[in-house]
């Protein structure tokens, strides 16, 4: 349930791999190791919306169900 999406994004530049935990709108992932943009502005917008999704999902409250009374 508390399950937080994480991505792994390779560098460009340098091929190492980022894990990123969390995407925010005014941040831009860098690669660790040389500092590069791991995406572009419009990409990390993209990953936002998508966590942002999620969390939608895992907020929705299960179902009632009919039971006898
Ligand atoms: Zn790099």
């Amino acid at each position: 349930m508390s399950q937080i999406p994480s991505s792994i994004i390779p560098c460009p530049t340098c091929k190492v791999k980022n894990r990123i935990k969390q995407f925010h709108f005014d941040k831009i992932p860098l690669c660790a190791k040389c500092g590069t943009r791991l995406v572009s502005e419009s990409e990390n917008k993209t990953q936002v919306w998508f966590s942002e999704s999620l969390k939608d999902i895992s907020g929705i409250p299960d179902p009632d169900f009919l039971g006898e009374s």
